[in-house]
């Protein structure tokens, strides 16, 4: 099936999943925010945000199913082709150098890179391994599980044991000490069977590492529509800080610390969102390298303040979530 065709399936809601429920606790929804389009790759169809009247999670409507969403993540995510392109080949130099350590304790760690320890690491949604080299430069034994197989494929050339089944047939041979879910959680179908089955994997004691956009975010209210983390219809729920405590008590992990911070990517991301998204067309400019650099220096120069303060009021762009299993 072509990806018109996809998008001509995701504009039918009532089709997709006539019961209209909350997809955590089952109760019904509210539309609070309607005219969403892809801003990143122009994928054709107009999504809502729809918030759980009891649990207060708010989801994207219609939810795609699992094989279109499958094919849409062919088609367009991350490896999904681009490779070799001048933003590409500046972007592993930087992830490879010395400058985005630097960086990164400057801006802020989306993706737990500054973590060091030791034990069994497992990074869910991989991609094609960059995290993996970077856990194991910290000290963890790590693998990774990737369903994009391409993906997969480059990550297990750099060395490590890359798993391509589903989260929900995964069934590793030793339980892990640690499972990322860098910006992955926000993505899936069912995000209680995802932190279930983290949890079926884990040691006891074992820590989840999440990571995912903000939905009492400052970014989001400013930007609107065009705030670059309602990333329809690839981000399916959007977590706030209690929505994601109260499902990682309910699947069994205790103290968790949340903190907060704002990347001057995600900014950079917004402001290219606003000023260049066009329905049905991709977006060209969030990769222009000069762009984006020159949008990431004024974000973290003259914004600072104002997100500093954001990240220590509730109010920054990205959740870091750090829970151990009972
Ligand atoms: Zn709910």
């Amino acid at each position: 099936m072509e990806i018109a065709e996809l998008a001509q399936d995701i504009r039918k809601p009532a089709e997709m999943d006539p019961k209209e429920r909350c997809i955590l606790c089952g109760s019904s929804l509210e539309r609070i925010l309607s005219g969403l389009t892809d801003t990143r790759f122009g994928t054709p169809g107009c999504h809502e945000i729809r918030r759980c009247r009891r649990c207060g999670l708010e989801q994207t409507w219609p939810v795609p199913s699992l094989a279109d969403l499958k094919k849409l993540y062919e088609a367009q995510y991350n490896f999904g082709g681009e490779t070799g392109t001048l933003y590409t080949r500046l972007r592993e130099w930087f992830f490879a150098s010395f400058l985005y350590r630097l960086w990164i304790r400057v801006d802020g760690d989306i993706s737990f890179h500054l973590r060091s320890g030791s034990g069994r690491l497992i990074d869910i949604g991989c991609n094609e391994g960059r995290g993996l080299r970077i856990y194991a430069r910290n000290g963890f034994q790590v693998e990774g599980l990737e369903l994009n197989a391409a993906a997969a494929a480059v990550a297990r050339r750099t060395g490590f044991a890359v798993h391509t089944c589903l989260l929900d047939d995964f069934l590793p041979t030793a339980a892990y000490d640690v499972a990322v879910l860098s910006n992955v959680l926000e993505h899936a179908l069912n995000p209680r069977q995802m932190l279930s089955d983290v949890s079926r994997i884990l040691a006891r004691g074992g820590q989840v590492w999440i990571s995912l956009p903000n939905s009492k975010s400052r970014l989001r209210r400013v930007f609107g529509r065009s705030w670059i983390n309602w990333h329809v219809p690839f981000h399916i729920s959007h977590f706030s800080a209690e929505t994601l405590r109260r499902l990682l008590a309910e699947a069994g992990f205790l103290n968790a610390q949340t903190r907060q911070i704002t990347p001057a990517l995600w900014v950079t991301q917004s402001f290219i969102a606003w000023l260049f998204a066009r329905e049905g067309r991709k977006n060209a400019q969030l990769r222009n390298p000069f762009l984006t650099l020159f949008l990431m220096v004024f974000a973290k120069l003259v914004l600072f303040p104002v997100l500093w303060f954001d990240n220590r009021s509730g109010r920054g762009d990205c959740l870091l979530v750090v829970a151990r299993k009972a």
